[in-house]
């Protein structure tokens, strides 16, 4: 039996990581993404989660 694996040699992803939800990349306006289990969820999906949750929007971020 032939078992053919991926590259062991810790071959690590280089792209940057994007929300598994809406697509955002990592460093698009602010955008900061929270890593799971294999899964990514950026800041404006967490908000809009909580809107969901909660039925209220979050405070705004403070606009400098
Ligand atoms: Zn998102």
């Amino acid at each position: 039996m032939i078992f053919r694996r991926k590259s062991k040699s810790g071959e690590i992803k280089r792209h940057r990581p994007k929300c598994s939800f809406c697509g955002k990349q990592q460093g698009e306006r602010g955008i900061r993404l929270v890593a799971g289990s294999g899964v990514y969820i950026c800041s404006e999906c967490i908000s809009l989660a909580n809107e969901i949750l909660w039925g209220h929007n979050p405070p705004a971020p403070a606009s400098s």
